[in-house]
């Protein structure tokens, strides 16, 4: 029988969600989160055998959960691009308090895979996808991958019964602000709830600049003049979106203001990284090393007191205190931390 601790953090959040990077590596190379130039053929990935297994990572979410996570999500880098994954899906949906286990891809490889994940018990998809006109895809993604095996991908999932599918849009001005409201569109017709995210300085490669932010105020403003829109109360603590359901019935969409409308005060969410660090925050500098643990033979009284030691020291608001000063502090990889 599960026994939660739910443990709170200094500002009294609780530990309710869990991102697990399972590989720092991807077939894409978005602009704005690894550029070409900066993750060449050169760029040193971690080594194979750094990697978590997924004992390991199963037996670490054991943990999480007895802390009080309820929901997991795989992400990465391209977690489709570890092989097996639908081992992994079946090992973790038998955890006692895992009650939602989701994930975020970027496509390119989920069409073939997408009943196998389903019925190993992945209950929710969300698709990275940051615009429907072929060149603008090509050029935010720098893949030679068509934005038709996306959108091939995104009809896979919901035919597998992989429900609600969720978009993820990065809007970067003068990049993809045009996109805004086909991919709207595109969320209305096929019952997609389409998350416009704004662009955020994570990490140290992406050369964030303020100025190529789209205010999640904006998109609502550009959607709402094509499709009248009004806002939806949150339906739970932690909700990172704010969402807008069709005055017309054709759904919701959802936008994520990390920069504009920082959300840190109800912030319930840790990340794994691929090798097993522990990360309190999207924009963390160090992390804490639970593969030492699990490696070293400890205990689950031990790993547990680790977990509930981290959660409870945590004071992490950095979008909150998002300033000049902060632009400038060392930050882990969003593609190996996970968004
Ligand atoms: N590769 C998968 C994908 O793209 O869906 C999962 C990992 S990716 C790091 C997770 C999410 O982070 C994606 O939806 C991506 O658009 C978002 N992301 C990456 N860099 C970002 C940035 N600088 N600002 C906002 N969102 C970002
Ligand atoms: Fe890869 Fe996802 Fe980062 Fe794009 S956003 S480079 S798909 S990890
Ligand atoms: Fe949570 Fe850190 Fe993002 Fe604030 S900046 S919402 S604490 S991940």
């Amino acid at each position: 029988m599960l026994v939660r601790v739910n443990v709170t953090d200094t500002r009294d959040r609780p530990l309710r969600d869990l991102r697990v990077s399972v590989t720092d590596r991807c077939n894409f190379r978005c602009t704005y989160c690894m550029p070409r130039e900066l993750f060449g053929p050169d760029h040193a990935f971690v080594p194979r055998d750094e990697l978590l297994t997924f004992e390991e990572i199963a037996r670490i979410v054991e943990a999480f959960a007895r802390a009080g996570v309820t929901t997991v999500r795989l992400t990465g880098g391209e977690p489709l691009l570890r092989r097996d994954l639908t081992l992994l899906v079946r090992m973790l949906t038998a955890i006692p308090g895992v009650d939602d286990l989701a994930m975020t891809t970027n496509g390119a490889l989920l069409q073939r895979v997408a009943g196998g994940l389903a019925d190993a018990g992945l209950r929710r998809v969300t698709v990275s996808l940051d615009a429907l006109d072929p060149d603008t895809f090509r050029r935010m993604s720098d893949t030679t991958t068509d934005v038709h095996v996306v959108l091939d991908a995104l009809h896979a999932a919901k035919g597998a019964g992989l429900w609600p599918v969720k978009v993820n849009a990065v809007i970067r001005r003068g990049v993809n602000e045009d996109q805004v409201v086909p991919l709207a569109r595109l969320g209305r017709d096929e019952g997609y709830v389409v998350r416009f995210i704004e662009y955020m300085d994570v990490g140290h490669t992406n050369g964030w600049r303020r100025d190529e932010v789209v205010a999640a105020a904006e998109v609502v403003d550009r959607v709402h003049a094509a499709f009248p829109l009004e806002p939806l109360a949150p339906r739970r603590d932690g909700e990172t979106a704010n969402r807008y359901r069709y005055l017309d019935g054709a759904g919701e969409i959802g936008v994520i203001a990390s920069v504009t409308q920082p959300f840190c005060g109800a912030c319930t969410r840790a990340r794994l990284s691929p090798v097993g660090e522990l990360f309190t925050c999207l924009f963390a500098t160090r992390g804490t090393d639970l593969r030492a643990i699990v490696r070293n033979g400890e205990d689950d009284a031990f790993l547990d007191a680790a977990v509930e030691g981290v959660w409870q020291r945590r004071t992490d608001r950095y979008s909150e205190l998002r300033t000049a000063a902060t632009a400038g502090m060392p930050k882990v990889e969003m593609s190996y931390i996970g968004g």
